[in-house]
């Protein structure tokens, strides 16, 4: 992923998410350390996607990114499982960096935690980001692409 716009920590969740590393119960069970495969939150079968996109809270955060996402690239991320988001959606669309910027931030802020983040949080996690890459000069064309959007 050549995508310098995304700060070290969520590149290092996506990293966690591509090599498999995230201790959900589907694999812990595979492996044999856990007896079932469901979501100790909710019960549901628990896998990376199902943290990230539809798990407690991260319902809202999914939902806001999805929609934000239609509405200004024509992409649905429901159409993608989380490598096909990763690996071949983005290099080939139009503003790839973009709406990886959007994508790559829910990821790590709902993976670890997806019962107690909320959607305010994540837009104040995108907005700081963004601010941070104003104030070191960071942002040029993509500027004017992110500034819409929040
Ligand atoms: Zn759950």
């Amino acid at each position: 992923m050549n995508n310098s716009l995304i700060p070290t920590t969520w590149r290092s969740t996506v990293y966690r998410i591509l090599n498999e590393v995230i201790p959900v119960a589907t694999k812990l069970n595979r492996h044999g350390m856990c007896d079932n495969t469901l979501c100790s939150l909710c019960q549901s079968e628990d896998t990376i996607l199902h943290r990230i996109r539809s798990c407690g809270l991260s319902k809202e955060s999914w939902k806001w990114c999805k929609t934000k996402l239609i509405d200004k690239f024509g992409i649905n991320i429901d159409n993608f499982d989380e490598h096909g988001i990763f690996q071949l959606s983005f290099e080939t669309k139009k503003d790839g960096n973009v709406w990886q910027w959007f994508v790559c931030a829910l990821f790590h802020f709902n993976i670890d935690s997806p019962s107690k983040t909320n959607l305010n949080q994540y837009i104040t996690l995108l907005r700081s980001d963004r601010y941070e890459k104003c104030k070191s000069g960071a942002l040029s064309k993509f500027s004017k692409k992110i500034f819409c959007f929040l």
